[in-house]
């Protein structure tokens, strides 16, 4: 895997004694999707408390933290700064208090409309504490949702609210009374539900419901809100469906062990990989994942060539994942200390190497170098996705065309670049015949083709902010 940055994770629970020691827990289990900053918020059902920091869950959390914030319902967060800086402003959830009482607001996603919203707010006479983007001048989303609950057209109207955001959002709120789960018509980023004896839990991924034993119940539907509190679960439609899951989640992102979309990550994987053998044979010794991303895939991979599995790498586990780390050097640095290529195994082979995905190009450069350092005769890059060629603007960072490989160079340059053999991709056909509903599936950084307002996004992004004004007339498909 390259170094494409993860943006957030959020698990709450409702209900529950220790609702506050579940939510710790569950985002242990979510600390793949961002090692940046974590944070908590819970409540006794009068006032909001919450503690939140810069690093990993267990270095921001000491147990005197967990003792204050020890209550039956709490939301939590851990994050990387797609668009917003690193900074502890920036770590979620942000509380805020306004004239219906305490709000705890947590978001995992990309607005496309933040600018146009801050605009309106700050006419309006808001103030934003939030730092900003490194493109524009753009609070974070979390920060523009919360002065938008103030509005007295959005108090009593949550509806209207979450209809007036466009983008990426899957979003926990916490007040007092309830905690409330919303996710976008698109549902870009996944939202599950679990049942616990006592209560409700909802996680990003359902890994983060099996740490704490609940029982996985569905996924929050796009356009849907539930609220739970005392008289249990109730949802309510804001929005028409129209699904355009990220498809990403389930190359790279979310863990082998999670549902995501009604799929389990680790078989899709692995389908993807036997796919990949299909449409990319080639004559080798055996199959090398590139550990962790590329184990499912390596494995459908070698399953269906027949040719036999290796273990090439050694991963060196005390390194945190190469691509949250903010600073390019830093994760250079850090991708070169995390695998280490096991020569007696693969000197004088030819190896077929699988990988999730190529984006930058660096860091795979760097680990396939490895592979013929350990003297491999061979070495043939299978990737299980289609090249990278155009921008997310839905809360994954890679927002440049220019820094994806595959948007600036042919195949045979790649090829020549990564100083291997071949290198084969997944089309984007085959990507989505092993996914149950390929058509509600966003592809739009393999395709191009933006299921919501990209090119006003990307001008937004560049500080162009009239273009963003289109963005009620206009949805443009490039
Ligand atoms: S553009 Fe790519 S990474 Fe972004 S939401 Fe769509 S599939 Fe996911």
């Amino acid at each position: 895997m390259d170094e494409i940055k993860h943006e957030c994770g959020l698990f709450g629970v409702y209900g529950s004694l220790d609702a506050t020691e579940k939510v710790y827990q569950g985002l242990y289990s979510l600390q793949h999707r961002g090692e940046e900053s974590a944070g908590i918020a819970s409540t006794d059902g009068s006032s909001i408390v919450w503690h939140k920091g810069m690093g990993l869950v267990g270095n921001v959390f000491k147990p005197r933290d967990l003792r204050r914030l020890r209550n039956s319902a709490a939301i939590g967060h851990v994050r990387y700064s797609t668009i917003g800086r690193s900074e502890w402003q920036n770590a979620q959830p942000l509380v805020a208090e306004y004239s219906r009482g305490q709000v705890a607001v947590a978001h995992n996603g990309q607005l496309v409309n933040t600018s146009s919203l801050r605009r309106d707010l700050e006419r309006g006479g808001a103030v934003f504490q939030t730092q900003t983007t490194r493109h524009n001048h753009t609070p974070s989303d979390s920060e523009v949702i919360l002065h938008l609950m103030a509005k007295p057209e959005y108090r009593e109207n949550l509806s209207g609210l979450l209809r007036d955001l466009k983008g990426a959002f899957s979003l926990l709120i916490l007040t007092p009374e309830e905690m409330i789960a919303a996710r976008d018509p698109n549902g870009f980023r996944p939202l599950c539900i679990g049942k616990l004896k006592d209560g409700y839990a909802v996680a990003s991924e359902s890994c983060a419901l099996d740490q704490i034993r609940a029982e996985y119940l569905r996924e929050v539907s796009p356009g849907e809100i539930v609220y739970i509190g005392k008289n249990g679960l109730r949802s309510e439609t804001f929005a028409p469906a129209k699904p355009s899951y990220c498809i990403f989640e389930l190359i790279y992102f979310s863990r082998p062990d999670s549902m995501i979309y009604g799929e389990n990550v680790h078989l899709i994987r692995k389908r993807l990989g036997a796919k990949l053998a299909e449409e990319c044979p080639v004559e080798a010794d055996m199959v090398i994942p590139v550990p962790e991303g590329g184990n499912s895939a390596a494995m459908g991979y070698s399953q269906a060539s027949g040719i036999p599995l290796e273990r090439g790498f050694v991963r060196n586990h005390y390194i945190g994942r190469t691509f949250i780390q903010p600073d390019v050097e830093q994760r250079q640095q850090k991708a070169e200390m995390k695998l280490n290529a096991i020569s007696d195994v693969v000197t004088g082979k030819r190896v077929v190497v699988v990988d999730d995905s190529i984006v930058r190009g660096t860091t795979s450069k760097s680990r396939f170098g490895l592979l013929k350092r350990a003297g491999a005769k061979e070495i043939h890059v299978r990737i299980s996705c289609p090249p990278h060629r155009y921008p997310c603007y839905y809360g994954i960072d890679f927002q440049i065309k220019e820094e994806l490989i595959a948007a600036v160079r042919p195949l045979e340059e790649i090829t020549e670049f990564l100083e291997v053999d071949s290198l084969g991709y997944l089309s984007i056909e085959g990507l989505l015949s092993c996914t149950s509903s390929p058509k509600d599936y966003c592809v739009a950084c393999f395709a191009g083709k933006y299921p919501v307002q990209a090119e006003i996004v990307k001008k937004a992004r560049e500080g162009a902010e009239e273009w963003e004004e289109k963005a009620g007339e206009h949805t443009i498909v490039v």
